[in-house]
């Protein structure tokens, strides 16, 4: 049986850059990192909006407030020295009220969370920037950008497995047993149709695995089910734009209160390829199609703020789904990361919730969580 002192099941974002984290600070550790397709990030990790967050919008002292700010800095850093394409193209908070107290309220919040560079701007000034833009006021967030994560992640692989770091793809962990020395970790190994049974031993097992991250938690033996917290997929649909995109910036309506989600807003893409979304829908299972019956929605929603959309000209994209922690109506909960002991078995950790801004966020949860393993004794 090949044994590892630490195992990360899931290779999304939230893994990989946990991975190539402990093997730069750890690095006489021996890590194994564990993915059931055949290849990294096929799950949420790439069906977002590849925006580098501020840190505006969540509670003072949450995680994440602090991993979001903390890992946005870290992100430009680890794309200016690794050549991940990015831009630091900044964004726009847009209300259709001149004064808007909820632009001022964000600036504070913002400014609490450390994000201490946003401006208010009034109609003059944002019309001389957005000339297409249909708004009376907007909050001005330049800390703000859009990357490949493809790339990223891409990237963060390259570098952990030249670090040492193994990397199974195809290899879906199917239970986890304590042992005395860790936990017996049992896997299936897909192969040209086929599955086959194998088992690894490591001290330190650290579930990544995002949407699964609950059902993974159930099937770590000893775990009790009370500890795990409840999951609520909501999924959101992004739509192409087949128009000219006439914006320079993000652009993000004012969230509305209760909404799971930030708006319906404009990103683009790195070529400045212009893609409307997401909406915001509950769901009862992972089901990545899009109701193209959404379009006279998302129209209706755009028009508010870039009124000579042509609506003939939006088709349905992709979709990704949140794993959030909170429910329809419910206030929006925090990332959710168990350390040694919370589950009392000393050696497993667990990442819970990870929505946005997961990707922003990622090398400041890869350190957060490479803290929590060093208080493991491997
Ligand atoms: C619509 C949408 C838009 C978003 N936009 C942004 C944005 O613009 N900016 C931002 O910062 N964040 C954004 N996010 C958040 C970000 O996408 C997530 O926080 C991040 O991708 C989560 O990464 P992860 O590694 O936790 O999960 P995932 O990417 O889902 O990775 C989990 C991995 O675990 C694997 N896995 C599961 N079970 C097992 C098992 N038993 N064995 C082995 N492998 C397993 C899966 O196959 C998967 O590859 C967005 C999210 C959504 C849904």
């Amino acid at each position: 049986m090949d044994s590892f002192d630490i195992c990360i099941a899931g290779a999304g974002v939230a893994g990989l850059a946990l991975a190539h984290r402990l093997a730069e600070r750890m690095p006489t550790a021996s890590i194994v990192i564990l993915e059931q397709e055949s290849s990294f990030g096929q799950h949420t990790s790439s069906r977002l909006s590849e925006v580098i967050h501020a840190g505006i919008y969540y509670p003072e002292g949450s995680l994440k407030a602090r991993l979001c700010v903390a890992g946005k800095q870290a992100l430009y850093r680890f794309c200016e020295t690794y050549q991940v394409p990015y831009r630091n193209i900044g964004k726009l908070i847009i209300s259709q009220h001149k004064a808007d107290p909820g632009l001022e309220q964000l600036k504070a919040k913002g400014h609490r969370n450390g994000v201490e560079d946003l401006q208010l701007w009034d109609q003059e000034r944002l019309l001389q920037a957005e000339p297409n833009l249909q708004a009376a006021a907007a909050l001005y967030s330049p800390s703000t950008g859009i990357l490949d994560s493809h790339h990223f992640m891409a990237t963060l692989l390259r570098l952990a497995e030249t670090a040492g770091v193994t990397y199974a793809a195809r290899t879906e962990v199917t239970t986890i047993h304590p042992i005395d020395s860790g936990f017996d970790v049992e896997t299936k190994i897909f192969n040209a149709g086929k599955s086959d049974s194998y088992i690894l031993n490591a001290k330190c097992f650290i579930n990544c695995a995002g949407l699964q991250a609950q059902s993974l938690a159930m099937r770590v033996e000893g775990v009790d089910e009370a500890s795990i917290p409840s999951q609520h997929l909501c999924k959101g649909d992004y739509f192409d734009y087949g128009g000219r995109n006439p914006f320079q910036h993000l652009i993000y309506p004012l969230p509305e209160p209760g909404l799971a989600g930030l708006g319906i807003h404009s990103t683009q893409d790195l070529a400045g390829r212009l893609r409307f979304g997401p909406d915001t829908e509950y769901v009862g299972e992972i089901d990545y199609r899009i109701n193209p019956a959404k379009q006279a929605g998302f129209a209706e929603a755009i028009q508010r703020y870039f009124p000579s959309l042509d609506p003939t000209r939006l088709s349905p994209a992709y979709a990704g789904i949140r794993p959030k922690l909170s429910g329809p109506g419910e206030p929006p909960a925090d990332f959710c990361i168990h350390g040694p002991g919370s589950s009392g078995l000393p050696g497993l950790l667990q990442l819970f919730g990870i929505e946005s801004p997961g990707l922003t966020a990622s090398l400041a949860i890869g350190d957060y969580v490479t803290d929590l393993v060093s208080e493991v004794t491997i």
